[in-house]
């Protein structure tokens, strides 16, 4: 990867979806949605019900997935309003699999559209240190993150810092231990998401790599290499 942003450094894509391609060397997250997919081999992974699968799949068949050392978080979980799954059901499977990540002790990785308020009510039934909440692919106002961050959780950005960057100049204010960045859907654009994240953090590349693997790091409990 010599000549690009990344100048082969290793900094961690924490949610991706796809998977990994040839001369793909960026260590992804990667999600699996569907719990008959079989552990991904020779890569890391993330694992859980999504909101709009809420209803389709019974929790316990990801027992395998979840049991795999190479499953570092549960998720992506969480609530979406924009779901056709009705709320309560989204509420209950969120709830089971928090339950799960308190009792293996994996963080969880969080979709949340439209339904902050109820995630900060469940947040805040949790210990302190419980396993860490990543919101993946934020793009909400100041006003939303900030009540992420004094609750505790941690801010995953991705494509929405290209295209809002002018809506998301309080990324440069965040907590430097809060923040992962990612592709979710959009694998191809990790270069272009990290190099504008370190510009709006007016960082050098190789800072703000660090940043991003230390927090990678300790959240997963994995050294992304
Ligand atoms: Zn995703």
């Amino acid at each position: 990867m010599n000549g690009t942003p990344l100048n082969g450094m290793n900094v961690p894509d924490a949610h991706a979806h796809g998977a990994p391609g040839e001369n793909d060397r960026v260590f992804r997250l990667w999600n699996v949605r569907d719990p008959s997919c079989p552990a991904p081999e020779n890569c890391f992974f993330s694992a859980g019900i999504h909101p709009w699968d809420a209803g389709k799949y019974d929790l316990a068949a990801f027992a395998p997935l979840f049991d795999s050392p190479r499953c570092l978080a549960i998720g992506e979980c969480g609530l979406d309003r924009t779901s056709d799954a009705a709320l309560p059901l989204q509420m209950k499977v969120f709830e089971a699999q928090i339950a799960e990540s308190v009792r293996r002790g994996k963080p969880l990785v969080i979709h949340c559209v439209r339904c902050f308020p109820e995630l900060l009510r469940l947040k805040s039934k949790l210990d302190a240190d419980a396993p860490a909440w990543v919101i993946h692919g934020f793009r909400g106002t100041k006003r939303k993150a900030f009540d992420l961050l004094d609750a505790g959780c941690t801010l995953s950005f991705g494509a929405g810092l290209l295209r809002d960057a002018g809506n998301m100049e309080y990324f440069a204010e965040i907590p430097p231990d809060r923040i992962l960045i990612e592709t979710d859907e959009s694998p191809e654009l990790f270069e272009q998401i990290f190099a504008e994240a370190a510009a709006m953090r007016l960082l050098s590349p190789a800072e703000f790599a660090a940043l991003v693997r230390a927090n990678f790091r300790r959240i997963f409990r994995h050294d992304p290499v």
